[in-house]
């Protein structure tokens, strides 16, 4: 068994590999290399934290206690700089050397910075990191107008962080949709609604030719035709990369990401991968296509599992997402934007309101789904499509509790948070069952009916 096993990089797949390594070998030594200055947090909370719903402290989940109580060692803001694996050593940037038995690489992905003139300028954001997220709500005190930039779900949640915070902000899409890897153009056009009604102006098929700035701060974006959009800040979330640069110069295989196989094992003994920065080769569907949480999550506790010498397989690659878009709950699993063009595929789509599904089949076999609004099913369709069920299979249960038309809110409902107290107020229309925050804890939160009345009441499955 291995005595020392070093982890690079602090986020969902690391940390869920350090439990579950501590979890089933007690006598391991594992220490986690962070570049941040923060213990685990979730990224997907940074825009409650950029529109000052809640602070550093709900941000910061695991606190340094539950390292120590774990016994395992957190290295925050050490970046490593170089591998040596002929030496099994890690080369920190400070300099110092580390010698492991096991390593994980999971050092997720990061923007690559936009190819744009003036994209230097003070007041150019991108959000990945919780420090990117404080330094934007620094930067926007006093300030009042964002220009945001990409189609991504990260510039998605950017601009409502900031929307939340009060900033006015123009969208500006190269394409005409948001988030077309994963969702349909009647699903981003569901989005695209929601965030007009928050007052975010939404421009199509522009290119941005430069950042104008103003004694080194960002002034205005220019676009191709000619328009100039003011601005006090540009914010991005595209061209994610996965962080490989300390493997030059090493025997370990990148193409894009480090390469694995289904054991999460590199092309080197002893080294693994996990999340998003690991890549499961070409044919992968999934390749070109980070930000899954609950991806990064498995494969960590997968390649913990071969760590340890168990020989566990990561059984289907599940390419499953969920997410918070300006209140509408979205999940979105498999090949969930498949195109109908293609004659093996058929999809069943609807749409009400603030709710839109779509099941994807291909040769009858369930292969992709997305839920906005409602996504309850969402647990069930997933398992469903990771066993490749049929859509027979799917019909004999599944189909009929999709298409039933469960009941909505005749008016609308006030009711204190079950967690914070605070009065939280659900428009009327809402379909019972769907998923919301609470703007004051950022509590998440279920419509139900209880003793025959519209309640609130905490989510089971955060
Ligand atoms: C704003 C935002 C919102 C998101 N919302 C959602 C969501 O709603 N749903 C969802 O499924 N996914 C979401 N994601 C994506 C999700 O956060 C990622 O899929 C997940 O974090 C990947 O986990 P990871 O452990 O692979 O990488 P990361 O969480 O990126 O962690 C990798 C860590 O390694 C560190 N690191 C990198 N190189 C080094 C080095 N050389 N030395 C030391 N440390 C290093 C990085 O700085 C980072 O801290 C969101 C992402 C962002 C940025």
């Amino acid at each position: 068994m291995a005595d020392h096993v070093a982890i690079i990089g602090n986020g969902v797949a690391g940390f869920g590999a350090a439990r579950r390594l501590r979890r089933e070998a007690p006598d391991l030594t594992i220490s986690l290399f962070s570049d941040e200055a923060h213990p685990f947090y979730l990224r997907s909370r940074l825009k409650d934290y950029l529109a000052g719903d809640i602070g550093h402290y709900e941000m910061i989940l695991e606190s340094r206690n539950l390292y120590r109580r774990e016994g395992l060692n957190l290295f925050l803001q050490t970046p490593v700089a170089a591998l040596d694996v002929a030496h099994r050593e890690l080369v920190l940037a400070a300099g110092d050397r580390v010698r492991y038995d096991h390593l994980l690489l999971a050092m997720g992905c990061r923007p690559s910075g936009l190819p744009i003139p003036g994209a230097t300028a003070a007041g150019v954001f991108g959000l990945r990191t919780l420090d990117d997220a404080e330094a934007i709500r620094r930067w926007m005190a006093g300030r009042r107008r964002a220009v945001v930039l990409g189609e991504s779900m990260v510039s998605l949640h950017l601009a409502e962080g900031l929307a939340r915070l009060g900033v006015e902000v123009d969208h500006l899409l190269m394409g005409e949709h948001f988030w077309p890897e994963v969702l349909t153009p009647d699903a981003s056009n569901l989005v695209a609604e929601i965030m007009q009604r928050q007052n975010i102006r939404i421009r199509r098929r522009v290119t941005v030719e430069e950042i104008l700035k103003r004694n080194g701060s960002v002034c205005a974006v220019r676009l191709s035709g000619g328009d100039v959009i003011d601005c006090d800040m540009v914010g991005h979330g595209c061209s994610f990369r996965p962080c490989t640069d300390l493997l030059r110069d090493t025997p370990v295989t990148c193409d894009g990401g480090v390469l694995v196989n289904d054991r999460l094992q590199t092309a080197v003994a002893g080294v693994f991968a996990a999340g998003d920065c690991a890549s499961f080769g070409p044919d992968d569907p999934a390749t070109a296509f980070y930000s899954r949480r609950q991806d990064a999550f498995v494969q960590g506790e997968t390649a913990a599992a071969n760590i340890l010498g168990r020989n566990e397989r990561l059984t289907g690659l599940a390419r499953h997402v969920r997410t918070d878009l300006f209140g509408l709950a979205v999940a979105a699993l498999g090949q969930s934007n498949a195109s109908d063009e293609d004659p093996a595929v058929t999809t069943v789509a609807s749409g009400h309101g603030t709710t839109y599904r779509r099941l994807v089949f291909k040769n009858d076999i369930l292969v992709g789904a997305i839920l906005a609004g409602d996504v309850e099913h969402a647990a069930i369709l997933g398992r469903h499509i990771r066993r490749g069920g049929s859509r027979d299979q799917l019909e004999a249960g599944l189909m009929a509790a999709l298409a039933e038309d469960r009941p909505r809110l005749e008016h609308a409902l006030h009711a204190p948070c079950p967690i914070c107290t605070d009065t939280v107020t659900v428009p009327a229309g809402t379909l019972i069952g769907s998923r919301f925050v609470c703007r004051s804890c950022s509590a998440k939160l279920r419509l139900i009916y209880a003793d025959g009345r519209p309640a609130v009441a905490p989510q089971d499955d955060v």
